[in-house]
């Protein structure tokens, strides 16, 4: 029988697809890396396995543990596959702009969610950090993952993102683009293109608009799951070659053409860092194979970045005489 004995089993090796309308008139290929074919529909099932079988390992986590972590959704959905298989209880802390759709997933996983205010700083009491903190403290038999320092999350890149990457542009990538959130996926896989490739391929992570990664200090930005507001452990600061900092609006019109143009609907960051790998790819050769990641679906965003109301009540939209609403054209 082809059987998978688990879910497990089936995170990472994603597809890399070619992107068309959204690039035309580009001179350069460029190659999306499509991460919600991750079981858990998104690029974070690949720290999630990594991160829980090493604490096992080093004994943080015991049998019968309560995993306890910050997260914006996509974390805690791996986790909480990965922690179902092997009997551990999820408690995730989410602050409040993640969208309640994400939410109601992870509640469906069978984890039990915390929500926290946006608008403290980190060392609030209240800030998702700081709730956290305290719960992995308080709560028996609790580990914390720490998706922000811990170094199998690079690690898990490292060992899988980068190869993949690799194999399948059979050494071709000239390009490597990616949002930064930990940083992990960018710093792991970046580590391991720079390595293989003698330093030949380039680096380029994607920041929104007022994060601190292009220079920002952090003020709040719309687009979910990357941009920081402290500069954490798993980001190398060594790696990239350029961080490109992109608008909220030109980050969900790119993903609403995504979805239209290109038939991936994705996630904001997706967008996000499509922009980054465009404005890129413009500037490049026919010879330039350029791979942007996409970290996760778009059915989380439906009420938001999909529906022409809100992009309209955050003037993301303009009008056009005869078609209505539609987005910009970049
Ligand atoms: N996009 C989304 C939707 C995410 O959830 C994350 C993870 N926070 C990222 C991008 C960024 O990935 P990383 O944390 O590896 O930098």
């Amino acid at each position: 029988m082809r059987v998978y004995d688990s879910l497990v089993e089936l995170m990472g090796n994603t597809p890399l697809v070619r992107l068309h309308n959204v690039s035309a008139g580009v001179p350069a290929q460029v190659l999306a890396k499509v991460e919600y074919f991750n079981p858990g529909g998104s690029v974070k099932d690949r720290i999630a396995a990594r991160m829980i079988e090493a604490a096992e390992a080093s004994g943080e986590l015991r049998p019968g543990g309560v995993i306890v972590e910050p997260t914006s959704g996509n974390t805690g959905v791996g986790l909480a596959i990965v922690a179902q298989k092997k009997g551990y209880r999820c408690l995730f802390v989410v602050p409040d702009k993640v969208a309640q759709d994400k939410i109601a997933v992870l509640r469906a996983y069978g984890a039990e969610v915390v929500v926290c205010p946006t608008a403290v700083s980190p060392e609030h009491p209240d800030s998702y950090y700081s709730v956290s903190d305290r719960l992995a403290r308080e709560v028996a038999g609790a580990w914390k993952p720490d998706q922000y320092s811990n170094v199998n999350n690079p690690d898990s890149h490292y060992h899988s993102t980068g190869p993949e990457v690799w194999e399948q542009t059979e050494g071709r990538v000239t390009h490597f683009v990616a949002g930064i959130g930990t940083g992990g996926t960018i710093s792991g896989t970046g580590r391991y293109l720079k390595e293989v490739s003698d330093g030949r391929v380039k680096i380029i992570g994607a920041d929104p608009e007022g994060s601190v990664y292009s220079g920002g200090s952090g003020r709040p930005y719309l687009v979910e799951g990357v941009g920081e507001d402290i500069w954490p452990a798993t980001y190398d600061t060594k790696i990239c070659d350029e961080i490109i900092a992109v608008s909220d609006k030109d980050s969900f019109t790119m993903t609403r053409r995504l979805a239209r143009e290109e038939g991936l609907l994705v996630g904001g960051s997706c967008g996000m860092a499509v922009v980054a790998a465009l404005r890129v790819a413009a500037k490049g050769t026919p010879d330039d194979v350029i791979v942007v990641l996409l970290p996760d679906g778009g059915r989380g965003y439906l009420s938001k970045i999909f529906n022409d109301d809100w992009m309209a009540d955050y003037g993301f939209l303009t009008t056009t005489s005869d078609e209505g609403l539609v987005g910009d054209v970049l």
